[in-house]
């Protein structure tokens, strides 16, 4: 008999956690999960899944107006947000059914509550204590919201996806992706929308010409971007918020989205007690094989506040049962990690940015191409593409790919595929271009 409940049990049935769960199960150890919400975490209930839903929502405002051109006698048709939100919440429900049953395929042992460390080898859930030999904590994180006064009356990117009703005038805080992906869907969805962010410009840490011209397309489909802007005070009046900022502007809106920042799920987990080392923000430190200080608990995905994308949170989660339970050594490369935001146009990146490329070598060649896609030619809509490529000049090593334009995402995930593969220039110029295009673009840039 083992002195132990199970061989591993993993806290928070999200994306790293519950890939972790099942695919260790498949490997025959014995595992439990818990989880205190929503099977599927913050991607599938709160994150990815619904935003992605809500940007295809959206953009059929744009593609109402652009048939027109191509002759088709549309005018624009009524939006009903309640059945947007039905639709969301069916699929949002089967999606929680697929992680329960991929779990329960691989007999896991679920626990649905609230779980805690009592010690380096003891779980405690819903009053009852199991003795693990390892211990996987994945509890992800939880937006942040800075102390303002009227804190009391703003929504976080938890709230609005349960929304009932659509505001007419929506003010979101924050210049990261999740705030700039809402800017985009709600004024798609027709509601008037101011984006507030206290730095110099949007979606701080991206290439600067990727900043600037989606802060051009975002001014030019209609979102107030306010930069340097500081909220001060929110306050109640009868039907809607008044809201004033540092620099004594006052704004009245209907809704207020925060979107500042999140913070890793740490606080009721018994963490300080056990002395596991966090950091300042409250993120678990691992090694690099996602082991704590403690030599039987480990951590992964957005708890450890890393890179925080659901693609890498489950192949962390893969790497680590790998090197658990089949003796693999961990080989994550954090280089080159493809990301989009699904703005309108959509952006995607792979690789290094134009101050990274030349803060590191200084013999950095830019190729650069803007223009207007095909398909507005016709459409009637002043949207336009913008694309870039770092090429080191001495190897002629593509180093960086970053897209403005329709469908980004789409393309550069394929052309990240290239860059890991370390394809020169060279290799770019010698493929052949789908013709017509945007993407034939990356293949023919001299
Ligand atoms: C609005 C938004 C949009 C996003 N869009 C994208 C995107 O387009 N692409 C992308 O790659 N990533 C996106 N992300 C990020 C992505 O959702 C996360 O990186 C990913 O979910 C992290 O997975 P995880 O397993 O670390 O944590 P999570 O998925 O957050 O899972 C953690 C789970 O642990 C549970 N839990 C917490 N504490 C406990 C406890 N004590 N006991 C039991 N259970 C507990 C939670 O309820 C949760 O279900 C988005 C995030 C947000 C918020």
């Amino acid at each position: 008999m083992s002195q132990f409940d199970y061989d591993l049990f993993v806290i928070g049935a999200g994306s790293g956690g519950v890939r972790a769960a099942r695919t260790a199960a498949g490997l025959g150890v014995n595992v439990a999960i818990a989880e205190n919400k929503y099977f599927g975490g913050t991607c599938v209930n709160v994150g990815c899944v619904p935003k992605k839903l809500f940007v295809y929502a959206s953009e059929y405002s744009d593609a109402f107006k652009a048939a027109q051109g191509f002759g088709w006698g549309v005018s624009k048709p009524a939006f009903d947000w309640s059945v947007l939100m039905q639709q969301k919440n069916t699929e949002i429900n089967r999606l929680q059914g697929i992680y329960e049953n991929l779990l329960n395929n691989t007999d896991v042992t679920i626990f649905q509550g609230q779980a805690q460390l009592l010690d380096a080898n003891t779980v405690q859930v819903n009053g009852q204590s199991y003795r693990c030999e390892r211990i996987l904590i994945a509890t992800g994180g939880w937006p942040s919201v800075p102390e303002i006064t009227g804190k009391e009356h703003i929504v976080t990117s938890n709230e609005i996806f349960a929304l009932e009703k659509l505001p007419e005038r929506i003010l979101i805080v924050g210049g990261g992706y999740i705030a700039v992906e809402f800017a985009g869907i709600l004024n798609g969805l027709g509601v008037e929308t101011v984006l507030s962010y206290r730095g110099e410009q949007i979606l701080r840490g991206f290439d600067q010409d990727i900043q600037e011209f989606i802060h051009d397309e975002m001014i030019k489909k209609g979102i107030d971007i306010q930069l340097n802007s500081q909220v001060k005070a929110i306050s109640k009046e009868q039907e809607h918020y008044q809201v004033s900022f540092a620099d004594g502007n006052l704004l009245e809106t209907d809704l207020i989205l925060y979107a500042t920042g999140r913070t890793p799920n740490t606080q009721a987990l018994g963490l300080e007690q056990l002395g596991v080392i966090m950091d300042s923000k409250g993120a678990i430190k691992v090694n690099q094989n996602y082991q704590t200080n403690l030599q039987s608990v480990y951590a992964l995905g957005d708890v450890t506040n890393r890179v925080n994308l659901t693609p890498v949170a489950t192949a962390e989660a893969m790497a680590l049962v790998n090197h658990l339970y089949k003796d693999q050594p961990i080989e994550m490369d954090y280089q080159n990690i493809p990301t989009a935001v699904f703005t309108q146009p959509n952006i995607a990146t792979v690789g290094m940015t134009e101050k990274e490329a030349r803060e590191e070598f200084d013999d950095i060649a830019v190729f650069r191409s803007e223009f207007k896609a095909m398909k507005h030619t016709l459409s009637g809509i002043d949207e336009r593409v913008m694309m870039k490529m770092l090429v080191r000049k001495s190897t002629d090593q593509v180093l960086g790919l970053h897209m403005v334009g329709e469908n980004a995402g789409e393309i550069i995930q394929g052309m990240a595929v290239a860059i890991k593969a370390g394809a020169t220039k060279a290799v770019f110029d010698a493929t052949i271009g789908i013709h017509p295009t945007a993407a034939e673009e990356f293949v023919t840039m001299r």
